[in-house]
């Protein structure tokens, strides 16, 4: 099992990492993957500790759509500068996430979103790295910005919401459906009926922590290891094993975010046990 979108680099998983590591991989989990704030070094610097203890965790970096103003207020390029060095940087990065458009909060002007998640695009696509997307309110200047910008580039609509239509749009454009905690939720019957409908070999599963913890954790803190509570859920739903889920997802996630470190055969190092 792969949790394909936790932010462990969080500040808030600082104390007690190393028992929500052992957790993770207690629960079944080979690997995860970190999403880094470009423009945030503090964070960075904890992302290290993170791969340093748990080798088989991939990082994506880029600037989330809250901080785009903040990107912008440097120097033109800024995001593109953040996400290069990044990548350029021992370990690497294995995704250009999470970038988008977030015109529920609206936490930076929306024209400054559309040029921050445009030059990232930009750079994924220079790069040759699948992309993570968040798009929140923001349907139709997402997807229009994906059909052209983003054309034939792979990626995931993380933390997938809504319905089969909304599916149906993001699997046209060639983009994966990563189903967070919100599929244990008992009236999300609509993405119930997309976790049905969606091929299987275009599903990835996340956790989004620390945030939306699934049942039966809601309103706590969330981690890696609750990943297995939306593969168990999955399961029900597409009535198949919990085994052909964890396979199925697990070489999904492989598939678009290559398979190093992700597939690093998971030794606990010493200073864990
Ligand atoms: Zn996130």
């Amino acid at each position: 099992m792969i949790d394909t979108h936790c932010h462990l680099a969080d500040e808030v998983f600082e104390a007690d990492l190393e028992a929500v590591i052992a957790r993770a991989r207690d629960a079944g989990l080979q690997g995860a993957i970190c999403i880094v704030a470009a423009g945030d070094q503090a964070e960075r610097g904890r992302a290290a500790r993170v791969t340093t203890l748990w080798p088989s965790v991939a990082c994506a970096v880029g600037v989330h759509p809250h901080q785009a103003q903040q990107a912008a207020d440097q120097q033109p390029g800024r995001a593109e500068a953040w996400i290069r060095e990044a990548a350029a940087a021992r370990g690497g990065i294995c995704a250009v996430g999470e970038i988008g458009l977030d015109y529920h909060y609206d936490f930076s002007p929306r024209d400054v979103q559309r040029r921050v998640f445009a030059d990232q695009l930009a750079v994924a696509r220079a790069l040759s790295l699948p992309v993570i997307i968040h798009t929140r309110e923001a349907d139709e200047d997402t997807f229009a910005m994906l059909a052209s910008d983003a054309a034939g580039l792979p990626g995931v609509f993380h933390c997938f919401t809504g319905g089969v239509d909304r599916a149906r749009r993001a699997l046209d454009l060639g983009f994966h459906l990563s189903l967070a905690g919100i599929l244990t939720f008992p009236r999300a019957t609509d993405l119930h009926e997309v976790a049905a409908f969606a091929p299987f070999d275009r599903l990835l599963i996340e956790t989004d922590s620390p945030f939306l913890a699934p049942v039966p954790h809601r309103g706590r803190r969330n981690e890696p290891a609750f990943v297995a509570r939306v593969a168990a859920r999955l399961a029900e739903l597409r009535e198949t094993s919990l085994e052909s889920v964890v396979a199925q997802t697990t070489a999904n996630a492989l598939q678009l975010f290559g398979a190093q470190p992700l597939a690093r055969v998971d030794t606990p190092r010493a200073s864990m046990l």
